[in-house]
């Protein structure tokens, strides 16, 4: 028997940090906070408390509500610090050793670290620090961080934290947990977002701004990229101890990864959706009755396509809510019925020229199955749009993605790619038109303004991991260590 992922036809986000300073119940934060950021990882979450004598820990596989909604989980966790994360694994067994935050045992006391990202030379720091001594518990490439804070001759802990990073190359968002403070910090690009709220005294960190919603917390302003925030019995400072580099946010996060309750950098993900939407109208209407997306990520930019070409949104296909995102297949004949698992065409498609919206194709395999079910429930014609440019290159910077050569737009034009999902037309949205979208005037090729590697294979920050040879996507160094 195998588990079936019934959403496996989109990129998909790995982790989501959230971090407390100062309140009485801080776990309980933490757990509200990592349940608004499920979406960016449902495999696994943890969180670390200190009480001002002890750090306590749990962490499990599954989602937030399943494993911190109890009184006595909670009640295990005390303290007014805590950090807490949500993990989606990239790569085989979802183990619990690999599950953040970890927790380490310094000279200079407890520390426990999780992060949102890649970093892209983790193998090589790792082949280094073990040739030294270093055992490794995890195939985490956040371990790599803990070892080099671990042997790093600096004093503080945020001194030795700034040397650890000085060394990793890769996109980050982190936050850590000391005796006596909590940290935040981004990689010197901003490819990963970060926010900094506050509840009455008490400081948060989090990924996005909807787990700042959820506790009823204030959004203060966004970690900036380089930025490092100390919260200690002193109050708040900030410093930004790295090389300057050029603010590269992953644009995606825009398209599908944040939640569109979010606002990220300044700018609304939902609003900037339905912008996407509207430019993918501007650029390639054809006639059609209604507007349908693919839920729930193509929602808000098929309103905006609506919108923008004044035709009715109808809600063609219905998500089943209940279904987990992975699912036990017992045979072969029912993985055939997986995509009906969580999508379901309406009645109201019969005779209806459609325009359906999603916000990526990947391997294209969840494209074909909603082509074929919509024209199943009788639409006449099926023009695909999609709210982002095709898909041609991998990323190693903290999201899910297949190897090059199984993303159907590396190795299929258009046409084919038409042909093959079997639609009446297909259309992506321009990366010209993406920016515009985001309010600029365009991609500015010398200096692009979003990190937009996976549609332009113009990767930001170096690859030497991936450039050596030695890992294809993600770090999984387990079998070469052990
Ligand atoms: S490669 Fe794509 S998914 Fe990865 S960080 Fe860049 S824009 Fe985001």
């Amino acid at each position: 028997m195998t588990t079936l992922p019934l959403d496996d036809d989109h990129p998909h986000e790995e982790c989501g940090v959230f971090g407390v300073y100062g309140h009485a119940e801080s776990a309980a934060l933490a757990a509200l906070g990592l349940h608004a950021l499920q979406h960016r990882g449902q495999e696994a979450a943890g969180i670390v408390v200190y009480d001002g004598e002890q750090f306590h820990a749990h962490r499990a596989l599954g989602h937030v509500g399943e494993n911190f909604s109890s009184k006595d989980v909670i009640g295990r966790l005390p303290g007014g610090c805590a950090i807490g994360h949500v993990r989606y694994a990239t790569t085989g067994e979802v183990a619990l050793r690999n599950v953040q935050p970890l927790f380490a045992d310094f000279e200079f006391g407890g520390l426990a670290i999780c992060h949102n990202g890649n970093l892209t030379n983790s193998y090589h720091l790792r082949r280094q620090l073990v040739r030294r001594g270093s055992l490794f518990q995890s195939t985490s490439d956040t371990e790599v961080i803990v070892h080099l804070i671990a042997t790093s001759l600096k004093e503080s802990v945020e001194e030795r934290l700034i040397d650890a990073l000085r060394q990793v190359q890769g996109a980050y968002s982190l936050v850590a947990l000391s005796q006596g403070s909590v940290i935040g910090v981004r990689d010197p690009l901003g490819v990963r977002p970060l926010v900094l709220g506050q509840l009455g005294d008490a400081w948060i960190i989090a990924s996005e701004t909807c787990a700042l919603d959820i506790i009823g917390a204030r959004f203060v302003r966004d970690v900036e990229p380089g930025e490092l925030i100390v919260i200690d019995g002193a109050g708040l400072r900030s410093s930004k101890p790295f090389d300057r580099a050029r603010r590269r946010l992953c644009i995606f996060e825009y398209i599908y990864f944040a939640r569109p309750d979010s606002v990220v950098d300044g700018i609304s993900v939902y609003e900037s959706r339905k912008r996407i939407g509207a430019e993918l109208a501007r650029e390639s209407h054809v006639p059609a009755d209604i507007v349908v997306p693919v839920p729930d990520s193509g929602v808000p930019a098929a309103i905006g396509y609506a919108a923008e070409c004044g035709l009715p949104f109808e809600l063609g296909i219905i998500r089943n809510h209940y279904v987990g995102r992975t699912f036990i297949e017992p045979t072969d004949q029912i993985r055939h019925l997986g995509v009906k698992l969580k999508h379901n065409a309406n009645r109201n498609l019969q005779g209806k020229r459609v325009i359906l919206v999603d916000d990526s194709i990947v391997r294209g395999t969840t494209s074909t199955k909603i082509v074929a079910m919509v024209r199943q429930a009788g639409a006449r014609e099926v023009h695909v749009r999609i709210s982002s440019p095709p898909t041609t290159h991998p990323c190693f910077y903290g999201i899910a993605t297949p190897e090059r050569d199984q993303l159907l737009a590396s190795r299929m034009s258009i046409e084919e790619m038409t042909r093959y999902i079997e639609a009446d037309s297909l259309a992506f949205v321009s990366l010209d038109g993406l920016y515009r979208a985001m309010g600029e005037r365009g991609r500015d090729a010398r200096a692009p303004q979003y990190c937009d590697a996976c549609f332009t294979g113009d990767y930001a920050i170096a690859l030497a991991d991936h450039e050596a040879g030695k890992v294809s996507t993600q770090l999984s160094l387990l079998a070469e260590t052990a």
